[in-house]
């Protein structure tokens, strides 16, 4: 029928690392309906969005049918959550379906979450709720549309079965989700502590393959492997800090080694800037609160470099040192992406030679009358075109922010205003997922409405060009705002 030759699965991961996975297959969905389909997502994948939207195609989509060549996995991973170490995390409630090329010749992990229990499952129902999975799509799909690397969503349909949670019965749903693969840094703690040092040569060497192939050209591999993977977490943390993304779940098995964002559970985005915000309910000691993301980041890459130490060098001293070293550079690798970043929200050149402090004095001013991180910079810009008021007005006491606007001034490049204010626009979004938006769209999916998570999807999807009439999309939320893991 229509969905099969459009999918066309590769299975390296089930070829090359026989350990590290069980096979399983999803548990069967009574009654499947299809909620929200990725449309611009399957044409970038070369899927046929009308096979997609068949009785066949949404099986495949909720694990009802396993395409052909498909050979589903849930895969093994460990990982420290909250800085406690759990030997066997693992797919306990999702399955890696297959691989699927795309017409571009870029790889792709085809992945349900929600699909039942796994033997990874321990405690768990192996069920996911409809409102956490559509807050996977619409977080997903905004980072997608910020230009941040993230897993993304292809759909979600509704299984047809109510599933238990604190909270009551809520309907359960399977997101499928798309990664340029699920390789975590729990992947690897795993596999180091099976003591197998043949095995985590092969993980590490698929890694490389498959994400970093430039790495394989260096003197030494493994340690360019790691380097690669420090910087495209260098990068990740400072793109999520510039849009005031607080991840709020950064445990080792949800760091990829691709790079990617995964795992939109307790996330939330900064309305007022302070950087000791904290939305998750279970994180009380704050260890992921938005300012300590590259803490964390770096926490974790530490993690990771004791898991390559055997294969960076037969001298485990040696190894230390020259891991040590490069994790050592992500503290300048990290702020120097943040401050690239940073300049051009500001208007100002790439490599200006700028006030040294005034970039750090920015969030005291911010933080001290709890700015709205998103609209600030959006004001800002009116600023460059000769209107203040957007900003100030933005103060109840505006005297601080004057004294950095005109050390700010001083430091923006002459030339045209209108096309330096065009320049800010183009990466300080207007549009982002708001806390409270969120959560209406959720809570009307829930009961049945899907229109404002649609309406919700469409305004993100185009971030950064204000359109009228969206007003309501820009209004910051009143902040006390809490997350729950939504398992
Ligand atoms: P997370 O907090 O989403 O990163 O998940 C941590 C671990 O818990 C992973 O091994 C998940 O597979 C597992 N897990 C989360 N929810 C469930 C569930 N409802 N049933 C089984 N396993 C789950
Ligand atoms: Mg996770
Ligand atoms: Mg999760």
């Amino acid at each position: 029928t229509a969905v099969r030759p459009s999918f066309t699965f590769d299975n390296t991961y089930v070829r090359d690392l026989d350990g590290l996975y069980e096979r399983w297959s999803a548990a069967q969905a009574p009654n499947p309906r299809l909620i929200a389909l990725n449309e611009q997502l399957a044409r970038e994948l070369g899927l046929d969005q009308d096979a997609l939207r068949t009785d066949e195609g949404v099986g495949v989509l909720v694990g009802n049918v396993v395409p052909e060549g498909a050979e589903p996995i849930a895969q093994a991973y460990a990982g420290h959550q909250f800085g406690g170490y759990s030997p066997r995390l693992g797919d306990g409630r999702a399955l890696l379906v297959g691989e699927l090329i795309d017409p571009k010749g870029a790889r792709h992990d085809i992945h349900l979450k929600g699909s039942g229990r796994t033997r990874f499952a321990r405690g768990g129902d192996g069920k996911a709720p409809l409102g956490p999975m559509l807050r996977e799509y619409v977080v997903g799909e905004a980072m997608h549309a910020l230009r941040i690397p993230t897993t993304r969503a292809l759909a979600v349909t509704a299984t047809g079965e109510m599933i238990m949670r604190d909270r009551g019965p809520e309907p359960g749903a399977v997101l499928a989700r798309v990664a340029s693969s699920h390789l975590r840094v729990g992947t690897f703690q795993y596999t180091a502590a099976t003591g197998d040092v043949e095995l985590l040569k092969r993980l590490a060497d698929y890694a490389i393959d498959r994400h970093h192939p430039d790495a394989r050209d260096a003197d030494n591999p493994y340690l360019a492997f790691y380097e690669r993977v420090v910087e495209a977490q260098a990068y990740l943390v400072a793109q999520w800090m510039l849009v005031g993304f607080v991840h709020g779940v950064m445990n080792t098995d949800n760091m990829t080694i691709s790079g990617e964002t995964i795992d939109y559970g307790p996330c939330a985005f900064l309305d007022g800037f302070d950087p000791a915000t904290v939305y998750s309910s279970i994180d009380e000691g704050g260890r992921y609160a938005y300012g300590n993301q590259p803490v964390v980041a770096a926490w974790n890459l530490a993690r990771f470099a004791e898991t390559l130490i055997p294969l960076i060098d037969p001298d485990a001293d040696a190894a230390v040192a020259a891991a040590t070293e490069v994790l050592q550079s992500f503290t300048d690798r990290h702020a120097a992406h943040w401050r690239a970043g940073m300049r051009a929200k500001l208007g100002l050149e790439r490599d200006a030679p700028e006030d040294p402090s005034l970039i750090e004095d920015l969030a005291t001013v911010l933080r001290d009358e709890w700015i709205d991180h998103t609209r600030f910079y959006r004001a800002l810009a009116h600023a460059v075109r000769g209107d203040d008021a957007p900003v100030r007005d933005l103060f109840s006491k505006p005297e601080a922010f004057d004294a950095w606007a005109a050390r700010w001034r001083a430091a923006l490049p002459s030339g045209d205003r209108g096309e330096i204010a065009a320049g800010m626009d183009r990466v300080n979004p207007v549009y982002i997922p708001r806390n409270h938006l969120v959560e209406e769209a959720l809570t009307a999916a829930v009961a049945g409405d899907f229109d404002p998570f649609h309406r919700l999807n469409e305004v993100l999807a185009d971030p950064f060009v204000e359109r009228p009439g969206l007003e309501r999309y820009t209004e910051p939320g009143s902040g006390g705002y809490t997350t729950f893991c939504g398992t």
